[in-house]
């Protein structure tokens, strides 16, 4: 990773706007193009900036700009779709046949740069009492928001299971939380995260290297669990999820796996009939997710860990590669 210089990027919609960023939250996803240079099918050229979840200042805008003024704090939605395909027109703009995301080789520079220009469309203004370090967190945030909405029914009274706490993970609880789940079963292999998660209103955490998780949620849930967010992209995850859940139960499948094929008992899924359900980014809860931050309903401060200025970018993603220091988000401040 290197710092270049580059010429300022110019308005060239009418309905574009320059933004000066303020704050970018390092995704599980940026790390993996550091590290692997890949995520699937989506293999970078470099050079190439990462980087989606962030928030900044307008600092102009195009002519028919109407939503937002120059001095505007905004999030920046880093998904622009293209209103016009099947999907789009489908209500499910999030998987656009013509997407273009920031910072996901082929489709659109990242957002780890001191000015970008966005559609209009992609700003959404924060309140004052809102720092934009928390504002980038909608990113992560609104896929949690986004999940439990997906999942279809409230999750009031619920029995709950949460298989990773990193961001997505903790997004999850804090969504299913705000939603009214009884209890949120959260794991994950740092014991730091775990501690984090049970600040955060988790039921019970547990490490599952240093016990058998699905051995310990059973014996506390005979009935076994309504449904599992799967946060981590791990296999043995998948495993203890088919477990954990009763039947007719639903995982709800968000970690990204570095590798290509998932395993699952078919014996086991068939008996139980339990539903897999995929979930892509987020769609259409931006908006919500910023309310929620606005008005207290969840709390991101204490899942933003660590600063960085901009010059120190490659200790922040080093940090975060290496799950170092306890690191929950890391933000790089601009
Ligand atoms: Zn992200
Ligand atoms: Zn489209």
């Amino acid at each position: 990773m290197e710092m270049k210089q580059v010429p300022d990027p110019k308005i060239i919609n009418d309905t574009d706007v320059l933004i000066q960023m303020e704050n970018l939250g390092i995704c599980g996803s940026d790390v993996h193009y550091y590290t692997t240079g890949r995520i699937g099918s989506q293999i970078v050229k470099y050079p190439f900036p990462v980087g989606h979840e962030g928030a900044g200042t307008i600092l102009k805008t195009g002519p028919a700009v109407t939503h937002v003024k120059p001095g505007d704090r905004v999030f920046v939605d880093p998904a622009m779709s293209c209103g016009q395909c099947d999907q789009c027109l489908a209500g499910r703009s999030h998987t656009c046949r013509d997407t273009k995301f920031l910072g996901c080789p082929g489709q659109a520079e990242g957002s780890l740069s001191e000015y970008i220009v966005m559609p209009e469309k992609c700003c959404f203004k924060v309140p004052d009492h809102v720092s934009l370090a928390e504002a980038a967190f909608i990113e992560p945030l609104s896929i949690g928001v986004y999940a439990v909405k997906l999942y279809g029914n409230p999750l009031a009274g619920k029995k709950i299971g949460v298989l990773g706490s990193g961001p997505i993970g903790m997004s999850v609880l804090l969504s299913a939380l705000a939603d009214g789940a009884e209890r949120v079963y959260v794991t994950d292999k740092i014991s730091q995260r775990l501690r984090v998660a049970k600040e955060s209103g988790a039921y019970w955490t547990g490490n599952p290297d240093s016990e058998d998780i699905v051995d310990a949620i059973l014996k506390m849930e005979p009935l076994a669990l309504d449904v599992v967010f799967e946060c981590c992209g791990q296999q043995d995850a998948m495993d203890q999820a088919v477990q954990l859940l009763k039947p007719g139960g639903k995982i709800m499948i968000i970690g990204i796996p570095e590798f290509d094929h998932w395993s699952i008992s078919t014996d086991v899924i068939r008996r139980k009939e339990l539903c897999l359900q995929n979930v892509r980014r987020q769609n259409e809860c931006v908006q919500l997710t910023l309310d929620m931050i606005a008005d207290g309903r969840i709390n991101v401060k204490n899942l933003i860990t660590h600063h960085f200025p901009f010059e120190k970018t490659r200790d922040a993603f080093d940090l975060v590669a290496d799950y170092k220091d306890g690191v929950m988000k890391a933000v790089i401040d601009f």
